[in-house]
């Protein structure tokens, strides 16, 4: 790869095969944070999905910081994945915790994820590394970027070549108005040090939906790849980050917002 050139990870999806890479559409992925039951998966997938997403997120294994906090439907919630995955047409992506898991969950997910906080997890990272599926990396809330393209290279070294990198916010001081600081000069700096693709997430790197849209923009501005956005059909009601979390209409303003600015979606 040349200096600023970005490989293309494509991805199969039901509806056929969706690039992730420089040059080529904005690729949005949009859902819940956690998958609650069958009709709220179901209904924000055709939601996000008549909105130009191409890939429905929503997690079934959820990496919480209290350990009495909602800890994700697990392998239900799975099946609630594949219902969503088949109604919708939607590729999906949802985090792997545990690599017990990798087998019942690599049955549904297009995609799998690796959460923050299992960036430098270094057994798992070495198991997606030996299967097929395209890896999404999240950055470590407090890694470096040199951390983080040396996780990404366990994947790469142990055979999957298929890797995208997700910046999420990193934890500076601030935690009342912003949750996570969303260090979007990692898309210049990633540019020219790695040929992977990027996806920024504003929502975790926000924590409140107001500030989701100005941030996904900045991001297109600065030439991200890709955006992953929290959609919930009830932020009000959601069992995990509902501040941060857009209704289905406000997604649909976004998209259509995101189309006027430019990179196409
Ligand atoms: C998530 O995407 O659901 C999530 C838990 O994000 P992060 O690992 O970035 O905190
Ligand atoms: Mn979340």
């Amino acid at each position: 790869f040349r200096h600023g050139e970005s490989s293309n990870v494509a991805v199969t999806t039901p509806s056929g095969i969706v690039n992730f890479g420089q040059n080529l559409p904005l690729v949005v992925v949009a859902g819940p944070c956690s998958v609650e039951n069958e009709q709220m998966i179901v209904e924000t997938a055709l939601r996000v999905k008549a909105a130009g997403a191409k890939f429905l997120r929503g997690g079934a294994y959820k990496p919480r910081t209290s350990p009495y906090a909602f800890q994700g439907h697990g392998e239900s919630a799975l099946n609630l994945l594949a219902a969503a995955r088949e109604a919708s047409g939607l590729g999906v992506i949802t985090e792997l915790m545990d690599a017990d898991d990798l087998e019942k969950l690599s049955e549904v997910a297009d995609v799998i994820q690796i959460g923050a906080r299992n960036m430098q997890n270094f057994s798992l990272l070495k198991k997606v590394g030996a299967q097929d599926k395209p890896v999404l990396l999240k950055r470590g809330m407090s890694a470096t970027i040199e951390e983080w393209l040396m996780a990404a290279e366990y994947i790469l070294a142990a055979g999957n070549p298929n890797v995208i990198l997700c910046e999420r916010g990193i934890r500076t001081f601030d935690r009342q108005y912003t949750r996570n600081t969303l260090d979007l000069s990692v898309i210049p700096v990633l540019r020219s040090l790695t040929h992977l693709p990027i996806m920024i997430d504003p929502s975790h790197g926000t924590g409140f939906a107001e500030h989701v849209p100005s941030m996904a923009k900045a991001a297109i501005a600065a030439g991200t790849d890709s955006l992953m956005i929290e959609v919930h059909p009830n932020p009000a009601k959601a069992m995990s980050d509902g501040p941060q979390s857009l209704t289905p209409a406000d997604f649909d303003q976004l998209m259509q917002d995101l189309a006027v600015i430019g990179k196409s979606v």
